[in-house]
């Protein structure tokens, strides 16, 4: 038996006077933290939350996110993160489809949530409203409350969590007690991760990428959060200045949201051990302008999924640069296969499905027998992406199964042409999807965002591309955009590019 919430009562007797999170000027100790979680947990149990309910949560980044995750958890109940950028539809889809016995909120999200989210709900940080419970008001009335962690066994649920519906509906995610215990013990074995380390958490908390690259894992380390409550590019650089982090995960779009400030090359960024990326494929000349903004620090590509709680593969500080487009290789006790169509495994350095095993992969889709029967096969967790795996045993995610071109039996990685263009000085962002074509089945269509006042045309373009890629490779048709369609966490959607309407 082990409860992950045990984490805060453990900092608190050996660093009770230490800063865990910080966000603005509000600076919380492990004694305060592990007292408001008490209060916490208390309250919920008084608005009837049991072990085995699942509650929502639709805040953006806060303290009280953090603090909800641990009270929910330590009385055996799970969290339910929703997107805040979700329409109010879908939230409702996921409200529904989870059976959420509650709502943890905050006031901007309260008239789009008021018809469709479960009777009890909480509100933080406003003065009350009809039909929510204060959140500040819950805890004074439970303050100096003393709840015992529930011990709980390694399958029980710790969350719920929707995938980010890049290629389908989001499923949800059962993810236990167990899965995050071995996710953050892979994260502090990689990463070395100690009391003395501090993340900054700009990433949003309802993504793994926010709340486990390596957030949780640093906590359980006896480090510290700093929490911005949304993603910006200025604020997290004032931030790392200010605040001496010692590590960030940034996304792709993140990290090229930072890398088109005039002065990110000529911040002080040097308490900064370690980068994290991933979440989708990092272009490889996108990590080398990453390199030249943040010298000497760590880039680590990671590799992983909501399913695994991410962070299956990081790439290490030793062989950065040498296996750059690598996303690295397993964290301890996980273990990657590339399997053909018949789930057999493929010669080494053969393309085929990622698979991974281990104690990080989730334990089924919530009421979804079916996608959890074709996910999960004699242990193996298919992934649904391509890759290969090196002779030194680096993971190289070529791309998802689904976005791959056939053209005229040849396979296209789009990512490989991506990389192309945004060799381009003018390309800022490029997305490459397929588009039927009557003789070859597939041709690669290119969308690209390029620099304020370029002159770059298609036929430039494509004649960059014809200088560097195989014929039938180079984008047939190529079409510019003011920026991509991304899904609410950021991920370029490449179905939402298909259904275009065609524009020469
Ligand atoms: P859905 O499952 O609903 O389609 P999603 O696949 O985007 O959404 P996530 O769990 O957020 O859901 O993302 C996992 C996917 O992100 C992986 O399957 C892979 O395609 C991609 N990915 C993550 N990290 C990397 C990386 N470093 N390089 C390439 N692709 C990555």
């Amino acid at each position: 038996m082990y409860n992950f919430a045990s984490i805060a009562d453990h900092n608190a007797s050996r660093y009770p006077d230490k800063v865990v999170l910080a966000q603005g000027d509000r600076r919380v100790t492990n004694r305060t933290f592990l007292d408001r979680v008490n209060a916490l947990a208390a309250g919920f149990r008084d608005l009837g939350i049991e072990s085995g309910d699942i509650v929502a949560v639709l805040l953006y980044n806060h303290i009280e996110f953090i603090e909800t995750v641990f009270a929910l958890n330590r009385i055996g109940a799970a969290f339910l993160p929703l997107n805040y950028r979700l329409s109010p539809s879908e939230w409702e889809y996921i409200l529904t489809h989870s059976e959420a016995a509650a709502i943890v909120s905050e006031r901007e999200f309260v008239a789009a949530v008021n018809g469709i989210a479960p009777r009890r709900r909480l509100l933080v940080g406003a003065a009350p409203l009809d039909g929510w419970v204060s959140y500040e008001d819950l805890l004074a009335r439970h303050s100096g409350a003393s709840v015992p962690v529930e011990p709980v066994a390694a399958d029980h649920l710790q969350r719920l969590m929707y995938t980010s519906g890049t290629t389908a509906r989001p499923k949800g995610v059962r993810i236990t007690h167990g899965n995050v215990l071995f996710k953050n013990l892979g994260h502090i074995v990689e990463f070395g991760l100690t009391s003395a380390d501090t993340t900054l958490v700009c990433g949003p908390l309802y993504h793994v990428g926010g709340l486990d690259l390596p957030g949780l894992g640093t906590l359980h380390a006896g480090g510290s959060l700093i929490v911005l409550r949304k993603f910006d590019a200025r604020e997290v650089l004032d931030t790392i200045e200010r605040e001496w982090p010692t590590n960030v995960w940034l996304a792709p779009s993140m990290m090229n949201a930072l890398l088109q400030l005039p002065d990110t090359a000529d911040r002080d960024t040097s308490s900064l051990r370690f980068i994290i990326g991933g979440g989708e494929k990092m272009p490889e000349p996108l990590i080398e302008r990453i390199l030249a903004a943040f010298p000497g620090t760590w880039f680590s590509d990671a590799y992983g999924l909501t399913e695994t709680v991410s962070g299956d593969t990081f790439n290490d500080a030793e062989h950065m640069l040498a296996k750059v487009g690598s996303v690295g290789r397993p964290v301890v006790h996980t273990q990657v296969r590339i399997v053909d169509d018949q789930g057999n495994e493929v010669p080494r350095g053969a393309l085929g499905e990622i698979t991974l095993s281990g104690p990080k992969v989730f334990a089924g889709y919530w009421r979804d027998p079916e996608a959890t029967a074709r996910a999960l096969r004699d242990g193996w967790f298919h992934t649904g992406d391509v890759g290969r795996v090196d002779e030194d045993g680096y993971l190289y995610v070529e791309d998802r199964k689904k976005d791959m071109i056939v053209s005229g039996g040849e396979n296209i990685a789009t990512p490989e042409v991506e990389r192309v263009l945004y060799e381009h000085p003018d390309v800022v962002e490029a997305a490459v999807v397929g588009i039927p074509h009557e003789r070859w089945g597939e041709v690669p269509k290119a969308y690209v965002v390029t620099k304020p006042g370029s002159s770059l045309d298609a036929a430039g373009l494509v004649e960059f591309c014809r200088e560097r890629l195989a014929k039938f490779k180079v984008p047939a048709e190529v079409h510019f955009l003011d920026e991509l369609p991304r899904t609410p966490s950021g991920k370029v959607l490449k179905r939402d590019l298909r259904t275009l309407p065609v524009i020469a």
